[in-house]
């Protein structure tokens, strides 16, 4: 029997969401009416169900969220691609109009969520899809995804672009309106039009959305969207300064911990300063939190004592790769579909951080070093998911905390706290009113539909 439709997360594993913040407990009415569709439920469904963290639980709690997520009445379409709305009338509906079963296997291949065949009304789940480290809304996104497979609409292999080479890991436009369609659809409208959800989930929604718009399609979706660097002040304060607008500064929520920010696609992780304290995904506008980890390495990370932590210099993210860096080494994972890792080692110097001379790019598979005598090193995992670290011969003029490209230009933060701009080996100063108050930078984007 051929599994022929899988969603695919990749090692990297996008789909990391908040646990389940509903109501604890399902009425009888509602559990006879979903019993009604799903029988598998018949045994639950003459009294209250009570949610108790298993695996039945996590599936009942995400057939619940299809069926009571509250949306505006009015939900326009986007002026680009990220939504329709021809999936938006009932979620509910739509997904028992496909699915009849949802059967939960023991164990599935890493960075498989979830899958149903060519053929009948079945859908399997996996068991990493339904741990906690997983939310009702990003599993019923999955579901959704799933149920479009049943009228059809396969997968491909990438050609290019962030997934390039997974097997069943893209569609070939948004506008055909498969599976990987109904994923941005399903979290755009949450982000957009979602009435009585946490401002944090609603954030974390729309990353969601534009990274997988920006992911799983050979012709990438369109998204309006503008390009800024992300500012943390010394005072905990975020700020987006747009490079176009003669560097107008913009001021945006709290930050609860300084920290090092970290890009995940389009999500933003915090490693707070404070090694005490786990790292998380972080919200620029005061939306709060969500009460999950941001991925694997992230679960790592958390797992470590404080002086384990504070080894941590750095992190790239990748789609398909990641690289730790240490002071005295990196340690790459360069096969998404394997948890193996491998270590290369510097030698007569010490790592600093990333220098993103080229941009932060999902895609990418070179990125810059800084160490500690100056030497810029290349470092990343090849196509055929070899790492590598060898010296560069890029120079940098000064010492920089941080580099990052927004845009056509290259910033870099100094430890003092100044940007300046990097045009090749020189650098001048990129004045802003923040000036020596900043403490971390990173890129961002803001997005027309989201009105952002
Ligand atoms: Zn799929």
């Amino acid at each position: 029997m051929k599994k022929s439709f899988l969603v695919l997360m990749t090692a990297i594993g996008l789909l990391v969401g908040a646990t389940a913040s509903a109501a604890n407990c399902v009425s009888q009415n509602e559990m006879k009416e979903i019993a009604s569709h799903f029988t598998q439920f018949r045994n639950l469904a003459n009294k209250e169900y009570c949610y108790d963290g298993s695996q039945t639980s996590n599936l009942i709690a995400t057939i619940m969220y299809m069926r009571t997520t509250a949306f505006e009445a009015d939900m326009p379409k986007s002026s680009d691609e990220l939504f329709s709305g021809r999936f938006s009338s009932s979620w509910y509906e739509y997904f028992i109009g496909r699915i009849a079963d949802i059967n939960v296997q023991a164990s599935c291949p890493k960075g498989v969520g979830a899958y149903v065949y060519g053929f009948g009304n079945t859908m399997y789940v996996c068991p990493m899809m339904l741990t906690d480290s997983f939310s009702a809304l990003d599993r019923a996104s999955v579901f959704m995804h799933e149920a479009r497979h049943i009228d059809g609409y396969p997968h491909t292999t990438c050609s290019k672009g962030p997934r390039k080479g997974l097997q069943g890991a893209c569609d070939r436009r948004i506008a055909d309106g498969g599976s990987y369609a109904v994923t941005v659809e399903t979290y755009a409208q949450i982000a957009k039009y979602a009435t009585d959800i946490h401002p944090a989930l609603k954030a974390y929604s729309l990353a969601s959305a534009v990274t997988y718009a920006d992911e799983t399609f050979e012709t990438p979706a369109k998204v309006e969207r503008r390009d800024e660097l992300l500012l943390v002040s010394k005072n905990k304060s975020f700020f987006a300064l747009d490079l176009t607008k003669s560097n107008q500064i913009q001021a945006l929520g709290q930050v609860a911990e300084l920290g090092h920010i970290v890009n995940r696609a389009q999500h933003l992780i915090l490693f707070p300063e404070d090694k005490n304290l786990p790292a998380k995904y972080v919200f620029t506008k005061n939306e709060g939190e969500i009460a999950q980890a941001a991925g694997e390495s992230v679960v790592e990370y958390n797992a470590e004592t404080p002086a384990q932590r504070a080894e941590l210099l750095d992190l790239h993210i990748g789609a398909q790769w990641i690289a730790k860096v240490y002071a005295s080494k990196v340690r790459f994972a360069c096969d998404p579909r394997s948890s193996a890792t491998s270590d290369l080692e510097l030698k007569d110097t010490q790592a600093v951080g990333i220098a993103y001379l080229t941009g932060y790019d999902r895609a990418g598979r070179l990125n810059h070093l800084m160490t500690t005598n100056g030497t810029v090193y290349e470092f990343g995992c090849s196509e055929a998911k070899k790492p590598f670290l060898r010296a560069s011969t890029v120079k940098l003029d000064q010492n920089f905390k941080r580099i990052h490209k927004v845009g056509n230009v290259v910033v870099g933060l100094t430890p003092e706290g100044n940007l300046f701009q990097i045009d090749g080996v020189k650098s001048t100063p990129l004045t802003t009113s923040l000036d020596g108050q900043i403490y971390e930078i990173a890129p961002r984007q803001s997005y027309g539909f989201f009105g952002n």
